[in-house]
């Protein structure tokens, strides 16, 4: 059930926004942002962040601006940015015409760093990366300050100016801010506000040779567009402490940071840098490979915006760490879909079966019931003819105790057709494995009913052989196969859990014949099989389709034994 917005449960941030709108801070204005780094596409964790700040914008009356966070110039690209403004529409999302660029305020970034020297705030360092490091400390031991803090204002002016100028190698010299070695807080220990990098930018090109680390541009990002609460992951609050001594030093306005609990599910790998091992090592095919836990290849696997939404709304919103199953993530799209996919048949292992006693030239047309959860959505004609195809799981030769599908003299339902009986079974005199069904069918039978209560125990799918299209279906289980991908045996990584039977491909399954043209992302529910959904890769006459969820409902299961 979607809760509507009136009785959303509050959370920690939502408090504290209303509480600030109850002191007239901010003269009333809440203004969020989304400020993800062009460095990959974005994850099913991102969405919790992007639901957060478009969904309390929304809620409050207020504005949610898309940043692109690129102040690294070696990792972003364009096609990066292109997927992640897809993504955020996609969810439902909508920025208007606030999007912007870190990197258009760099020129704003390198006054106020002028600003900090001058007021002695901030030094050139010559320090290389490794001294940094040692000079750093750690968490145990002090920082030691850097031989180069003592800089006259002038001749830090003098140098920085050299910097941007361009007259010194990478790695050469840092700007740092001058605050504390010896704070506990080891990123308050002088830390680099500017790097030296030649490297082309995406979007400033060669324009400049400096560029400022995260800590000091995002801090004054949220500043200039005037962020009301900086919402951010929890591995943020140690920064918090800079962040706020930026913007005080600088004396400009000042955004209030509040940290969350960051997603984390179980069997899934979280992190640009991992996905790009991943699509790299070709362990996916691409960035929207449908076993990804990026929105594209969400997308791609059949889940829609709502069931994400529906998602991050009932994960809620935390300020411990947690790990949230997967499973439920399956339901939520398994709800979505119950409702609005229509249902179709398909075959995905087919077996041929003859109806021995049907006519040889003739062809039936079955009403079939598209959506029992929604009798709006009507019913449709089904081909019927002598032969057919049904799941091979669904005969056994020599029926197991609690098998109760078809078997020789058995009788089973044809769903919304025929009651029909085996009775003869021709198998591959090699493999002694069934090929081919003979079964006879009751005429009285016709709609599935039983005129003379004379029941059967299951009722099959099936299709008819000479009316059916064929298609591919890719079967999709985790790509992980630890609850935890980390845990792994010392000296391997992630990738050493990869599930290699993540990706099943049947190529001769036989589905209804209307869906020969399947539009991609058009998505069905293949009755007794689960929820599909038509992929990209399909082409006229040739329909490809994604397994989104199976059928079996494990979250219900988990949940019920939570209850007990
Ligand atoms: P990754 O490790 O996947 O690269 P990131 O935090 O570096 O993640 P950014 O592009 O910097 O990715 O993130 C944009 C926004 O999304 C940030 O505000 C970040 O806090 C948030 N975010 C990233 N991952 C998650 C997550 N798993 N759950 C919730 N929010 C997240
Ligand atoms: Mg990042």
């Amino acid at each position: 059930m979607t809760i509507p917005d009136s009785a959303r449960p509050s959370d920690f941030i939502r408090d504290i926004i209303t509480e600030d709108l109850k002191a007239g801070k901010n003269s009333g204005r809440v203004h969020t942002r989304f400020p993800p780094e062009p460095n990959g596409y974005l994850h099913i964790g991102h969405a919790k962040s992007i639901c957060l700040n478009f969904g309390i914008a929304k809620e409050f009356n207020g504005l949610c601006n898309l940043r692109f966070d690129d102040t690294n110039p070696a990792k972003e690209e364009v096609e990066y940015v292109e997927s992640i403004k897809e993504d955020v529409r996609w969810l439902g999302f909508d920025w208007g015409d606030r999007m912007y660029y870190a990197s258009d305020y760099f020129g704003k970034m390198y006054q106020y760093a002028v600003q900090l020297i001058m007021a002695g705030k901030a030094y050139v360092c010559d320090l290389n990366a490794d001294e940094l490091r040692q000079y750093r400390g750690t968490l145990t031991s002090r920082g030691k300050e850097s031989p180069y803090r003592n800089r006259s204002v002038e001749e830090n002016l003098d140098l920085f100016g050299s910097m941007r100028a361009g007259e010194f190698p990478d790695g050469s010299h840092t700007l740092r801010a001058k605050i504390d070695m010896s704070s506990g807080n080891i990123n308050m220990r002088d830390p680099v506000m500017y790097r030296i990098l030649h490297a082309e930018h995406h979007r400033t090109g060669g324009e400049w040779c400096i560029y400022p680390m995260y800590d000091y541009a995002h801090c004054i990002s949220d500043s200039l567009e005037g962020i009301t609460h900086s919402i951010c992951t929890l591995e943020f609050e140690d920064h918090r402490p800079l962040y706020d001594w930026f913007l005080e030093e600088l004396n400009i306005y000042h955004p209030q940071q509040i940290e969350f609990a960051r997603l984390n599910l179980n069997y899934t790998v979280m992190s640009k840098r991992k996905f790009l091992q991943l699509v790299e090592g070709g362990h996916v095919n691409g960035w929207d490979d449908p076993r990804m836990p990026t929105i594209s290849g969400l997308r791609r696997r059949g889940y829609t915006p709502e069931s994400i939404r529906n998602f991050c709304e009932r994960i809620g919103v935390a300020k411990r760490d947690s790990v949230v199953d997967i499973a439920l993530l399956e339901y939520c799209i398994r709800e979505d879909l119950n409702k609005t996919a229509p249902r179709v048949m398909a075959v995905l292992r087919p077996l041929k079966v003859i109806i021995v006693n049907y006519p040889e030239d003739q062809t039936e047309e079955l009403d079939a019931i598209n959506n029992p959860e929604d009798p709006g959505m009507g019913i449709r004609k089904v081909p019927f003819s002598r032969e057919l195809y049904i799941e091979r799981d669904d005969f056994r030769e020599d029926p197991p105790k609690q098998f109760f599908r078809l078997a020789p003299g058995r009788e089973v339902r044809l769903r919304y057709a025929y009651y029909v009986t085996c009775v003869n079974v021709i198998k591959d005199e090699k493999t002694g494995e069934a090929v081919e069904l003979h079964c006879t069918y009751d005429p009285a039978t016709r709609g599935g009913d039983y005129p003379d209560r004379r029941k059967v125990k299951a009722t099959l799918h099936w299709v008819s052989a000479a009316h059916a299209t064929g298609a591919e279906v890719r079967l999709y289980e985790h790509l992980l196969l630890k609850e935890d991908p980390d845990d792994i045996e010392e000296g391997k990584d992630f990738k050493s859990n990869i599930n290699p039977g993540s990706l099943e491909i049947l190529t001769s399954c036989k589905v209804e014949p209307f869906l020969k043209d399947a539009k991609p992302g058009s998505r069905y529910q293949f009755e007794r099989m689960g929820y599909f959904c038509a992929d990209p890769d399909s082409s006229s006459g040739k329909p490809v389709f994604n397994r989104t969820v199976t059928l079996r409902d494990t979250w219900a299961k988990i949940e019920k034994g939570q209850k007990k």
